[in-house]
């Protein structure tokens, strides 16, 4: 049973974690994460049941080591959960999970796009695991070691393999830092997998490639810079592979201009040109995005569309107000290198930044530039990355286009 499941579940006594504080009604309402001090302290990374007073209100994982320390998988008060059949209801509960990942999706992939993702953690309600599909390729990650021991890929593999016959390969990604960048699980992943977004190809080195492979996020919002690109030129800043060049250019840009700091996102970003075919004048920039844009400013370069894509400022609470200043100072800068009446793209991915927080923070940047801006089009990430209601720090993708007045 063990090597279908998608989970593992210890044979062991499941231990219990007992609360400090009474956060019974965040859970209720959704939420899934539960920090360090709502307990007394002692904790060991696992499984484990979750305790208030003498009730046991969830199970959930446990991460000894991070402020995050509990992530709730399922509440006791759910109708399938059987107090004597703990392991069974896991199970339940993680097939339930697991289909109405895939419900949501069942339509989603067609000629134009077979990229997408298919499990987006808490989103899902499956916490920790992300599952990107890149056609015939599905790439399985994790952000705590925790989640490794008991998500089973195995059983993951088997299962994805029989709700979705196209999958040839199931490659499970490590975190970057470590030695050993990932496992094959099922098949071998091939050295560049090639995939379709909105009609664009793109090619991966999925094994060192950022995230999971591709920042399938961005999908709506390139394909909307797709849509304003026709005569223009566009300059694409923090540009990774190259995802907003590429749509830039199949929407009719007369030139576009990729910027990143990491050569091999360049030279990607030059690959999926050739990939798609495109003749358009592409150049390809190797360098410091915030060293380039102060050059540009000095030569009194401009572009009729600018996108500023960096990563993100804000990893934690404490560095929000540092990150706000830093997002501040290059969308204003940016702004410099838009030619009158030209359109502007701002996006931000951290998500201890809120949309109010990123649209002050625009207002900002285009007040000390002087510019006025006319707000086309605010979004974010798109459904296939869906997050609890609860968890608005979840909704972290914002993005904002502006046509300068
Ligand atoms: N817009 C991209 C994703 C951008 S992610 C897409 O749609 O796929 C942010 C990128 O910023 C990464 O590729 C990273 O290499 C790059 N980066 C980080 N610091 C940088 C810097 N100082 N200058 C230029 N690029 C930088």
């Amino acid at each position: 049973m063990q090597t279908q499941s998608l989970i593992n579940i210890p044979d062991i006594k499941i231990p219990e974690i007992t609360l400090i504080r009474d956060v019974n009604k965040h859970l209720l309402r959704g939420h899934r994460w539960i920090f360090a001090d709502c307990f007394d302290g002692k904790a060991t990374t696992g499984l484990a049941l979750l305790k208030l007073r003498n009730d046991i209100l969830a199970i959930g994982l446990v991460q000894a080591d991070t402020q995050l320390r509990f992530r709730l998988l399922c509440l006791t008060e759910e109708p399938f959960f059987r107090m004597n059949n703990i392991p069974q209801s896991l199970l339940n509960w993680s097939e339930n999970q697991f289909n109405k990942a895939i419900e949501l999706r069942a339509s989603f992939r067609s000629n134009e796009t077979n990229s997408f993702r298919l499990i987006n953690g808490e989103g899902d309600g499956l916490p920790g695991l992300i599952i990107d599909i890149y056609d015939h390729t599905a790439v399985i990650k994790h952000d705590h070691s925790v989640c490794e021991q008991f998500y089973n890929h195995q059983g993951i593999a088997l299962k994805l393999t029989s709700v979705m016959p196209f999958i040839k390969n199931v490659y499970y990604k490590k975190r970057n830092d470590l030695e050993i960048k990932g496992v094959d699980v099922l098949g071998s992943l091939q050295p560049e997998v090639l995939f379709k977004e909105n009609g664009a190809s793109f090619a991966s080195n999925i094994r060192d490639a950022a995230k999971t492979g591709f920042f399938l996020d961005q999908r709506d919002n390139r394909k909307l810079i797709g849509q304003f690109s026709k005569g223009k030129s566009v300059l694409n800043l923090f540009s990774y592979t190259g995802g907003f060049s590429i749509f830039a250019a199949l929407g009719g840009a007369i030139d576009v201009t990729s910027v990143d700091i990491a050569k091999a996102a360049i030279v990607a970003a030059e690959r999926n040109f050739e990939v798609n075919k495109i003749e358009t004048k592409h150049t390809a920039i190797a360098a410091d995005a915030f060293l380039y844009i102060d050059e540009q400013i000095k030569n009194k370069q401009k572009w009729d569309l600018v996108i500023t894509d960096p990563p993100s400022f804000a990893p934690n609470q404490k560095a929000v107000e540092a990150a706000t200043a830093a997002y501040t100072k290059v969308f204003s800068n940016s702004l410099k290198l838009v030619k009158n009446n030209g359109m502007f793209a701002a996006s931000s991915c951290s998500s201890h930044i809120s949309s109010d927080m990123f649209l002050d923070i625009c207002r900002e940047a285009f007040s000390k530039t002087r510019k006025k801006g006319t707000l086309v089009y605010f979004g974010g990430q798109p459904f296939d990355h869906p997050y609890p209601l609860a968890m608005d720090e979840l909704r972290y993708l914002k993005f904002a286009l502006f046509r300068l007045d």
